[in-house]
C-alpha cells in the first residue's frame, strides 16, 4: 500500500498524519496524568474497528486535521510548554513515520518529555522493534484472550497472537513501571484491561495470561470505564454498562493474582477517555 501516492490501506489514513485533538489530560493513570496533565494527541484512524470504541468519531469517521511534520512538532512542544508531564500518543501506529519525523524536529527545538506510546497493541514487531530507544512508557491494551471475541468486537481476528507477542516486546523493552520522587512514571509498561459487560471469563483469561504470560511484577490496570457507544447500542451482550458487581469480581480475580501494580477504575469513577478529551482546550 503506497499511501504518498493517494492510496488507502484498511484503516483509510493517508499520507499525512491526522490530529482529532491535543492538550494536557487528567484522565489516564495518576503516573501519567499527574498534577500537570498527560500531553495527549489522539490520531485519527485506527488499524482495528471495536464496535464500541468510544472515540469513533475520530478512530472510525476520521474526524480530524492533516498535519504536517512540522505542526506535529510545534503541537509535541506546545504539551512541553503547557507543563505536561509526558507526551502521550494515542493510536499512534498507522502514522508512525510522520511522528518520529515531527518528532525530530521537536528534539532539535528542545523537547524533552518523556514518551508515552499509547496502543490497542494490534501491532507488527517491526513497528516495536522500531520503538525501541525512543519509548519510554508503553500504555498498552490486553483487550481479548478469545480470538472470537476480537474478530466480532474488533475484526482482528489475529488479535490475541499478535497483542501477546507485542506486550512481550514492550516488556522486554521498557520493563517495570519506574516513577520519579513526585511519582510521574519516567519509563515501564503499562497494562490495560477494559472489562466488558458479559464477558468476565475472558477477562480472567487476559489476567491470567499477563500474570504467566509477562509478569506479575508488571502494572496492570483494570478498567471498568466500558459504556455503549457506537455500533454496541443495542447490541444484546455488549449494549449495556458494566456492573458494579462484574467489576468487583474482575477486580478480586486480579488481586489473587498479585500484580505488583493495580490501577484501579471502577464503573462510576470519572476517567473516560474520550469524554475528557472533548473537554481538552486545543483542538482543530
Ligand atoms: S477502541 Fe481503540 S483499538 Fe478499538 S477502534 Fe477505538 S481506537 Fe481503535
Amino acid at each position: 500500500m503506497n499511501r504518498a501516492s493517494g492510496e488507502r490501506g484498511y484503516c483509510r489514513a493517508g499520507a499525512l498524519a491526522r490530529v482529532f485533538r491535543f492538550g494536557p489530560h487528567g484522565g489516564e493513570e495518576p503516573p501519567i496524568s499527574g498534577t500537570g496533565g498527560s500531553g495527549t494527541v489522539f490520531f485519527a484512524h485506527c488499524t482495528m474497528s471495536c464496535v464500541f470504541c468510544q472515540n469513533y468519531r475520530f478512530s472510525q469517521q476520521d474526524r480530524g486535521k492533516e498535519v504536517s511534520a512540522d505542526e506535529l512538532s510545534e503541537v509535541f512542544l506546545s504539551l512541553q510548554t503547557a507543563g505536561c508531564h509526558n507526551l502521550n500518543l494515542v493510536t499512534p501506529t498507522h502514522f508512525l513515520p510522520q511522528i518520529l519525523e515531527g518528532l525530530k524536529m521537536a528534539f532539535s527545538g528542545g523537547f524533552g518529555l518523556p514518551i508515552v506510546y499509547n496502543t490497542s497493541s494490534y501491532e507488527n514487531m517491526d513497528t516495536i522493534e522500531s520503538l525501541e530507544g525512543v519509548v519510554d512508557i508503553y500504555l498498552a491494551d490486553a483487550r481479548y484472550a478469545d480470538e472470537r471475541l476480537a474478530r466480532e468486537y474488533s475484526g482482528a481476528a489475529d488479535y490475541v497472537v499478535r497483542s501477546r507477542e507485542a506486550l512481550k516486546a514492550m516488556w522486554d523493552h521498557s520493563g517495570q513501571l519506574e516513577l520519579d520522587g513526585e511519582g510521574i512514571a519516567r519509563k515501564g509498561l503499562i497494562i490495560r484491561h477494559l472489562v466488558l459487560p458479559g464477558h468476565l471469563k475472558d477477562t480472567r483469561r487476559v489476567l491470567e495470561w499477563i500474570a504467566k504470560g509477562i509478569s506479575t511484577d508488571v502494572a496492570v490496570s483494570l478498567m471498568g470505564q466500558y459504556r455503549p457507544m457506537h455500533r454496541a447500542y443495542g447490541h444484546r451482550t455488549l449494549g449495556r454498562r458494566l456492573s458494579l458487581k462484574e467489576y468487583d469480581e474482575a477486580l478480586r480475580f486480579a488481586r489473587s493474582l498479585d500484580f505488583e501494580t493495580l490501577f484501579v477504575q471502577r464503573p462510576d469513577s470519572d476517567f473516560p477517555a474520550d469524554l475528557l478529551g472533548e473537554k481538552m482546550g486545543s483542538s482543530w
